[in-house]
């Protein structure tokens, strides 16, 4: 019987060396005052090229990010292959907009791309479209507005970098997700994608697109995608996420004084995430997913979909996929039960993933004084240990 509730295969893959480390580490993050003010402390010391990248090293970029560049990630990568759990290499720099630093990102994608052909442990590839483009010329585009020559030009070498990372990856024969990111920049992100799906996803499903659930139009969009998908006679390839940035929609929507697109409570975003799990494993010869989620009971409910509608677990239409140095209760667990697990691993130079480790942090500070779920499942797994002892 599939249980998240196993520690003890949860963390497997954990010395009592590394599980002490990853206890104080969740212990120091669970504290609101700490994360906001190593936030702080963390920018100023940069800034001022204090000498702390060992120290980030050595804590938070050593739970949550895979090594600074392809080749440091091997560890990672082999750790997880012992357990049957995929990687895959996420590049995690931000906010970079000059144009060698565009050329750069698709650069080290196409990397990710070649490794992930020699390595049968890295199951896909991944890329964010923001990391390729400027900001400003995705939102111009997603809102149709009109191009000076030079933007047409600027976003004709977007269209290029996409085009080139996606028929590496066709090439390779290694899928690819496409990230979603803001709702004001999706609309270029999904034309593109798009466009990708119905020239490389002919014969099997090469390009993902990613769905964000807690977007109040997402399970219609995945519903229409879809049906182009089968007008075009090409596979959809679907990551399903609920999303990452809601207080940035909410406090944009307020601002410009439009409806905030995302749901207004959880429980809506939940059930459309839910039906999108349903949607997907109806039509599953034609769609291929990920459920990019550290949620057990979706989880749990796709476990269920598939043993009711005879899915086999290894099918290569569906995987699960978690955060490296998160939820590995869920990744482990359900990769020892026998289904198709990777994990997203996220790499860079320490001083660039430090908006990454930060949201991290901040993902696991305690709400209301609560142990968090990570820290109370490490403390399960120590208390376990010693009582084996
Ligand atoms: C492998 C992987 C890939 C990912 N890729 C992307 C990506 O490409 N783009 C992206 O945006 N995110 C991405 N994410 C992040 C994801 O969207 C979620 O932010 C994160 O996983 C938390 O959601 P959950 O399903 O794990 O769990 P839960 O903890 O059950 O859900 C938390 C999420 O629910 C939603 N939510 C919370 N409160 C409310 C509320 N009051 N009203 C409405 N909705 C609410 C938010 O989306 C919040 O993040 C990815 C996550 C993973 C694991």
């Amino acid at each position: 019987m599939l249980s998240f509730n196993n520690t003890e295969i949860s963390f497997s893959g954990k010395t009592n060396k590394d599980l002490k480390r990853s206890y104080w580490l969740f212990k120091l993050i669970s504290y609101n005052w700490f994360v906001s003010m190593g936030k702080v402390l963390t920018n100023i010391a940069l800034k001022l090229h204090l000498p702390i990248k060992g120290i980030i090293k050595a804590t938070v970029f050593k739970q949550f990010c895979g090594g600074e560049d392809i080749k440091e990630c091997d560890k990672s990568i082999k750790d997880l292959a012992r357990f049957n759990i995929g990687t895959i290499l996420d590049y995690s720099v931000e906010g970079k907009e000059a144009e060698k630093d565009l050329n750069a990102c698709a650069t080290e994608t196409i990397a990710t791309i070649a490794k992930a052909k020699a390595d049968k442990s890295i199951p896909f590839c991944v890329f964010k479209v923001t990391g390729l483009a400027r900001m400003h010329i995705l939102e111009k585009v997603s809102a149709n507005e009109e191009l000076t020559k030079e933007e047409q030009k600027e976003f004709a070498r977007v269209s290029h970098r996409v085009g080139t990372i996606c028929k590496a990856a066709h090439d390779a024969g290694i899928p690819i997700f496409i990230d979603a990111e803001h709702s004001w920049v999706q609309n270029a992100i999904d034309d593109l994608a798009n466009q990708m799906m119905a020239l490389y996803n002919i014969s099997k499903p090469i390009v993902y697109n990613t769905f964000q659930l807690y977007r109040k139009d997402r399970l219609g969009y995945l519903k229409h995608s879809f049906n182009n998908a089968v007008k075009g006679n090409y596979f959809l390839g679907a990551k399903l996420v609920r999303g990452a940035y809601m207080e940035k929609e909410r406090a944009r929507a307020n601002e410009k004084r439009y409806p905030s697109p995302i749901h207004e409570t959880k429980a809506e975003t939940d059930t459309d995430y839910d039906s999108a799990l349903l949607f997907c494993a109806e039509n599953i010869d034609r769609i291929a997913i990920c459920a990019g989620t550290h949620n057990e009971d979706s989880s749990m409910m796709l476990v269920d979909l598939m043993q009711k509608k005879n899915i086999n677990s290894q099918n290569k239409h569906i995987y699960f996929s978690q955060l490296l140095g998160m939820s590995d209760h869920i990744s482990f667990n359900l990769a020892e039960a026998g289904y198709n697990v990777a994990k997203y691993v996220p790499y860079g130079p320490v001083r660039e993933v430090v908006p990454y480790l930060i949201r991290r942090a901040q993902e696991n500070t305690s709400v209301k004084g609560q142990t968090g779920r990570e820290l109370s499942l490490i403390m399960k797994e120590k208390e376990r240990r010693n009582s084996s002892n």
